[in-house]
């Protein structure tokens, strides 16, 4: 089936940290923009001549609803052509074309197993859709564990409904890590030790989700698999490139 395309008006653009910004896109469409917690779009932007050139997908950072408002979580990359259009071109106002939803990478139906989501950066965005999702849908879940990476604390994204979440649901945990900076009640290094250690003997009902950059997926696959003896089929990933 051909892609389908839509327009969306960007409604809002606010820094969520040094590097990041949120984008928010209210889609022009008479019927509603579906989608499943954990996928992405891709966005046709004018920054090359061939259409391979001019794409770049984006995971949709917040939870399906009938308002037709996507919010999507973006770093801005030094030297990155879509980035920097976004980021020194982009107004509220400006229309965007994009295809989607697309990815397999979204909330499993079955939430009676514990689930490990692992991410760094803008790579905590489907997760964000995923627990609003569970959140606002009063979905019962054995437990989840978000452990979310970054350099500095000024980079920590959507620290306080994380932290809202931790609150209300004795079953949520959420863990930071802070490679650069030494800070109270964050880890301070990389996320893996975190799961190495928390989840080092194997268990049978644990889903790891984990999302970002290839290293980090890389690195986070081979422990998991390699070193801990996780089943392939426990391990899932979205490789931001
Ligand atoms: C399914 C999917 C979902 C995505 N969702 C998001 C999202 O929610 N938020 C988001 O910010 N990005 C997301 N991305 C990445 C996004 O599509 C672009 O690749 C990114 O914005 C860079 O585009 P650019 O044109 O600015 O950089 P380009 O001009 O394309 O140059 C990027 C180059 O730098 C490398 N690179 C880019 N970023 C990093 C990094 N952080 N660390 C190391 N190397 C890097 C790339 O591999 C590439 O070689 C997603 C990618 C995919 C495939």
């Amino acid at each position: 089936m051909p892609a389908k395309w839509y327009e969306g008006e960007i409604t809002e653009i606010r820094q969520l940290s040094p590097e990041v910004r949120q984008f928010t896109l209210k889609v022009q469409s008479e019927e509603q923009f579906r989608f499943l917690p954990g996928q992405f779009i891709t966005m046709d932007l004018p920054v090359g001549e061939k259409r391979l050139d001019r794409w770049r997908s984006y995971s949709i950072a917040n939870a399906p609803d009938d308002t037709g408002m996507l919010e999507f979580c973006i770093l801005k990359l030094e030297g990155g052509l879509a980035t920097t259009y976004l980021f020194d071109k982009i107004k509220t106002g400006d229309i965007i074309r994009f295809k989607g939803p697309d990815g397999g990478f979204v909330l499993p139906s079955d939430l009676n197993n514990e689930m490990v989501m692992i991410c760094t950066g803008t790579g905590v965005a489907p997760f964000r859709s995923m627990l609003q999702y569970i959140i606002r849908e009063g979905l019962t879940f054995k437990k989840i564990h978000l452990i979310f990476g970054t350099r500095y604390s000024n980079g920590i994204l959507y620290k306080d409904e994380f932290e809202h979440i931790a609150r209300e649901h004795q079953n949520f945990r959420y863990s930071v890590a802070l490679s650069r900076e030494d800070s109270v009640n964050c880890h301070h290094g990389y996320v893996h030790p975190i799961y190495m250690k928390e989840y080092e003997e194997k268990k049978e009902d644990v889903l790891f989700m984990i999302c970002g950059w290839s290293r980090m997926i890389d690195e986070a696959v081979e422990n998991l698999i390699l070193r801990l003896g996780y089943d392939k089929s426990q391990v899932r990933y979205e490789l931001y490139g």
